[in-house]
C-alpha cells in the first residue's frame, strides 16, 4: 500500500528538529526507525503533513554511564541496545527483553525511543522501563523535562509526550550487585508480538529475595507494575514456594484485553504462569 503524500525533513540537531516540529504544528510526526510508523502510514491510519526524521542526529544514539544510572539515547537501535556492554552489565533486563523483539531486520531499524513513544501495549520494552523505574527525558519548545516511566504511558498508544516533544534519552538506574533478570514472553509464533510478557529482576541476599521488580506486557492498555508480586517476594526465602505464591498476585491491577491473541481470562492465567517462570529464571530457582 502507498502512504499518503508527506513533506520530509531530516534535521541535524534536536534544536532544529524541535523547531521544525513547532513550525509544522500538530500534524507533524517524528520518524525514528519507521518500523511502526511506516505501516501506520501505508495503512492510511495517519496523515501527517511532515515527517521529521531523527536519523541524522548522532547525539540521540548510544549509551553512556552517568554514575548511578545509564542513559540510553532515544535513537539507539534495538540491536545496539542488546550488544551494549553498559546495558548488559547494569540493565540486563533491558538487554534480555530487547533480544525478544521481532526479528533481526526489525531490531536493526527499530529504536528504543521509538518503541517507548509508540506505547504499544504488546511492545516488550514499556514493561521493562516501568519495572526499572526509568525516566524519560523529552525536549520540546518549552525546553527539557523528565517524565518518570510510571507517568509516561497514559493509554493505548498514548504517552505523556506533548505534540512537538522528542524523547531524547532514557535514564535507567543501575541494578548491579546481586541483581539478576529475565524476560519471559509468550507469543503465538517465533519472533511475534507478546500475547503476555513478564519482565522480572530480583536481588538475592543470604538465601532470601531482598528486592524484586516485575513489569507485565499486554496485561492492560499500558504496562503494569506488578507491585503485589514484588511485595509477596520481598524478604522471603528464595525458593519455589515463595515464587509460586507471589506469582498468584500477577493479575492484581491488570485489565487484560480480549483480542485475536487471547481472551482476558487466558491472559490472566498466562500472567501467573509466566511470572512464576520469569522469577524462577531470574532468581536461579529450580
Ligand atoms: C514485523 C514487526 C514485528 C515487531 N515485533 C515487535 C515485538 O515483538 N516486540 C516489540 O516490542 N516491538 C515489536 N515491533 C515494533 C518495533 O519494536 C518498533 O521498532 C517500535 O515499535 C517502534 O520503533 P521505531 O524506532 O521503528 O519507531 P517509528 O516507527 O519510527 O515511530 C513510532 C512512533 O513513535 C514516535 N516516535 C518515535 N521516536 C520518537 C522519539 N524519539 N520521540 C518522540 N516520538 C517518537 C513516532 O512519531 C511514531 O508515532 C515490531 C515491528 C514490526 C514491523
Amino acid at each position: 500500500m502507498i502512504p499518503p503524500r508527506v513533506e520530509y525533513a531530516a534535521p541535524d540537531s534536536v534544536a532544529e528538529a524541535v523547531s521544525v516540529l513547532a513550525e509544522a504544528g500538530e500534524d507533524a510526526k517524528v520518524l525514528a526507525g519507521g518500523q511502526s510508523l511506516l505501516p501506520v502510514l501505508r495503512l492510511r491510519m495517519a496523515y501527517p503533513s511532515v515527517l521529521v526524521d531523527l536519523g541524522r542526529i548522532d547525539g540521540l544514539r548510544g549509551v553512556r554511564d552517568e554514575g548511578a544510572s545509564i542513559v540510553v539515547g532515544g535513537m539507539t537501535r534495538h540491536s545496539d541496545v542488546i550488544d551494549d556492554p553498559l546495558v548488559r552489565r547494569h540493565a540486563a533486563l533491558l538487554a534480555a527483553a530487547t533480544a525478544t523483539v521481532a526479528d533481526p531486520q526489525v531490531r536493526h531499524r527499530g529504536t528504543f525511543g521509538g518503541a517507548l513513544a509508540h506505547a504499544d501495549p504488546a511492545g516488550d520494552l514499556p514493561a521493562v522501563a516501568v519495572a526499572l523505574d526509568a525516566e524519560m527525558v523529552a525536549e520540546g519548545p518549552g525546553g527539557r523535562r523528565t517524565i518518570p516511566a510510571s507517568e509516561f504511558f497514559l493509554d493505548y498508544l498514548q504517552t505523556a509526550l506533548d505534540p512537538g516533544e522528542i524523547l531524547c534519552e532514557v535514564r535507567i538506574p543501575k541494578l548491579d550487585d546481586g541483581w539478576s533478570a529475565h524476560y519471559e514472553k509468550f507469543s503465538r509464533t517465533a519472533q511475534a508480538w507478546a500475547v503476555v510478557g513478564v519482565a522480572a529482576a530480583v536481588r538475592r541476599s543470604n538465601g532470601t529475595i531482598a528486592e524484586a521488580r516485575v513489569g507485565l506486557t499486554n496485561m492492560s492498555t499500558t504496562p503494569v507494575r506488578a507491585r503485589g508480586v514484588e511485595a509477596a517476594l520481598t524478604g522471603k526465602p528464595a525458593d519455589a514456594a515463595t515464587v509460586a505464591e507471589a506469582a498468584m498476585h500477577a493479575g492484581e491491577g491488570a485489565n487484560p484485553p480480549s483480542d485475536l491473541g487471547g481472551q482476558a481470562d487466558y491472559r490472566s492465567h498466562l500472567a501467573t504462569v509466566l511470572t512464576r517462570r520469569a522469577l524462577s529464571r531470574a532468581a536461579h530457582i529450580g
